[in-house]
Formats: structure tokens, sequence, C-alpha cells
């Protein structure tokens, strides 16, 4: 996957770009990432990229020039083969809200233009002649598009094959099946007074996968019940989750082993 970014800010995409998961799936060769300053895109000797926004009011509006040139630029030059247009996603708050399924989709493609706002917007014309996306990572203002940016790039890198380490890591990750995901401990077994659930340890592993579930279905009504009603749920799962809600199960969290216990019940 080849992904373009259009920023004034270039430079703030290094610290989160040079570490981890993203570094090494550059290093690997499995992404490329460009960054273009929008900056570059402008033929005046101020490089102006904003302007005063028509009708008055505070603050500056990014100008359409510079980034009609740079994405057509960009497209030109893609030899983009899809059957679908290339994806070019401005980051805005009022775009549709970014989640695991938007990642799931964007990982489908081959390439990417994401275009970073800033102070007051874009010009209006960019929305409507030249991008293909809008999306927001969530209800509050940025100052910028730049780190919703990197959030998108980042969740849909890591779906991208061969990127984690272990192909099964993201199946299990909460919201890749539409539920939580289970608690996960590591060594040692006992820390303070606190024990790893005894199910972990028993080597059982449909009895495990069992709990897991169980574990994942309990948390995710607790937590994010609203998610339950898009989750793939077997029908007695979907019964069990009445009988959970009766006994309340729904409330508090879930601390240790099978059974509910608020976190100050579990405290040694
Ligand atoms: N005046 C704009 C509005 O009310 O819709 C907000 C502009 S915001 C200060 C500047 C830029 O930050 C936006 O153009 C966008 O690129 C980015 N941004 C801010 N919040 C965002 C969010 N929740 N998701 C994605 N991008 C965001």
């Amino acid at each position: 996957m080849h992904i373009d970014i259009l920023t004034l800010f270039p430079e703030m995409f290094g610290g989160p770009f040079n570490a981890s998961i993203l570094k090494r799936a550059v290093d690997q060769k499995r992404i490329s990432i460009s960054l273009h300053n929008i900056r570059d895109y402008t033929h005046d000797r101020h490089h102006t990229v904003d302007d005063y926004a028509y009708g008055g009011g505070a603050g500056m509006v990014l100008k359409p020039e510079p980034i009609f040139e740079a994405v057509e630029k960009l497209k030109a030059e893609s030899g983009n083969k899809e059957s679908r247009p290339l994806p070019v996603i401005l980051l805005t708050p009022q775009g549709r809200l970014f989640c695991q399924r938007i990642a799931r989709e964007l990982s489908q493609h081959s390439h990417l233009i994401l275009i970073c706002g800033h102070y007051e917007g874009v010009d209006e014309r960019i929305r409507q002649y030249l991008v293909t996306d809008e999306v927001s990572i969530g209800d509050y203002v940025l100052s910028g598009g730049e780190l919703a940016a990197m959030v998108v790039v980042d969740a849909v890198v890591r779906l991208l094959p061969g990127v984690l380490g272990s192909e099964a890591s993201p199946v299990d990750d909460s919201h890749a099946s539409g539920l939580l995901e289970y608690p996960q401990y590591t060594r040692p077994e006992v820390y303070r007074e606190w024990s790893v659930p005894e199910v972990l340890l028993s080597g059982n592993h449909a009895r495990i996968a069992r709990w897991r579930r169980q574990q994942a279905i309990q948390r995710t009504l607790q937590r994010r019940p609203e998610l339950l009603d898009k989750a793939n749920l077997s029908l007695k799962e979907a019964g069990s989750i009445d009988k959970l809600k009766e006994s309340g199960a729904n409330r508090g969290d879930v601390v240790n082993g099978y059974g509910i216990t608020s976190r100050s019940q579990n405290k040694p």
C-alpha cells in the first residue's frame, strides 16, 4: 500500500512514523508513505496556502488551488489500476466517524491520499469536487488533521497482511468482531495477591477459548452494550446476555476469573 499525506506540517509525522510497527512496515517495504507539504504547490512569492473567509469571521481557510494541484498530480502519477476510484480522504470533524470497519475498508486499497486541514478548515470546493471521502476520528475538534491522519494510518496499516508479527493478532483485537477483547494476562502467575485466572493455566485450549469468548461478551455488555446489537453472536450467546443482565453482570468490571467483582471488592 502507498499512502500520500498532504499537510502543512510534515515534521509532525516524524515521531509516530519512525517507531514501532509503522517503521517496521516501511522498512519491510509492506507500505510506503510520502508526506507532501501543501506549500510546495503554491506559486506566489509568499507560498500562500490560506486566506480570509468570504462573509467574514475569525480564522483562515485553506485555499483550493494548492490542494487541487497536489491531488491531481498524485492521481496522475498513481496509475491506479483498481476499478474503484482512488480514495482521496479529507480528515475533518464533519466526516464519517472512523471505526474498525472503516479501517478494514481502507486497508483493501493499494493507494490512499489523505488531506490534513488546518486553521478554520478547507475551502468547501475541496469537499465538493476533489475528495471521495471525509473521515472524523471523533466528536471533538483538533487543531489540524495531522493527528487524525496518523490515527487512520496506524489503524489501517496494522491490518495489512504480514505487518503484525502474528497474522492472528488483529482478529481478536477489540472491535475486530464487534466485541471488546477478553482480558489478557502475562507472567508472573501471582502478582502481589492477584492471581491469573485458573482457566488460563489449564492448558485446555477449548476451555480457554470458551472463557475468552464469554469474557469478551461480558466485557462488551459492561462497557459498550450498544456494540452487542451488531456483534456476531450465536443464539445461545444472545440468550446468555439476558441472563448476565439479570445477574447484574452488566454492571461493574470484570477483574478476576469467571466471577464478576467490582474493582474495590477485589482489592487485597
Ligand atoms: N472549523 C472546522 C469545523 O468546525 O468543522 C474545524 C477546523 S479544525 C480547527 C482544523 C482541521 O483539523 C480540520 O480541517 C481537520 O482537518 C482537522 N480536524 C479537526 N478535528 C478533527 C477530527 N475530529 N477528525 C479529523 N480531523 C479533524
